[in-house]
């Protein structure tokens, strides 16, 4: 389960609105919690890199990516996920983002943006313990 606090949420899904007609990406900061489930207390916005195909590809810079972590350790957070947007298309993973998700454990956000506007949000879970029998798994989101 990921819980997932209002304003963190909001911003997210802002972000995809903001960038639209472009995928929007950037990091979910919190803490797992002993129980299984994880807490994202702050999002941080990334750069979409991918700039040959924006509207349907998002690639988050290493650089921001080691920076935000660092900055996420002093403050006592861990990287639990990351978000992007669908641009016109549904909330759901496509092949691609499978494949270019690496962080076991970690929840994988994807935002439909419908004509400019936020609708669904899902939460899916990359499971597995490496990359020939990952998958992703529908995981309830709960707004704290
Ligand atoms: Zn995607």
């Amino acid at each position: 389960m990921l819980k997932i606090s209002q304003s963190a949420y909001v911003s997210l899904r802002q972000h995809g609105e903001e960038t639209y007609s472009h995928e929007c990406c950037g990091v979910l900061l919190g803490h797992f919690e002993d129980d299984g489930s994880k807490t994202v207390s702050r999002v941080a916005r990334c750069g979409n890199t991918r700039a040959d195909s924006p509207h349907n590809r998002y690639n988050i810079d290493p650089r921001d990516l080691i920076r935000i972590q660092r900055e996420g350790r002093e403050r006592g957070e861990e990287i639990v996920g990351f978000y992007h947007s669908h641009p016109d298309h549904p909330a759901q993973w496509s092949p691609t983002d499978l494949a270019e998700a690496h962080w076991f454990g970690c929840s994988y956000l994807i935002t439909s943006v419908e004509k400019g506007k936020a609708t669904i949000t899902n939460s899916f879970e990359l499971t597995g313990s490496d990359e020939d029998d990952k998958k992703f798994v529908d995981e309830p989101t709960v707004i704290v």
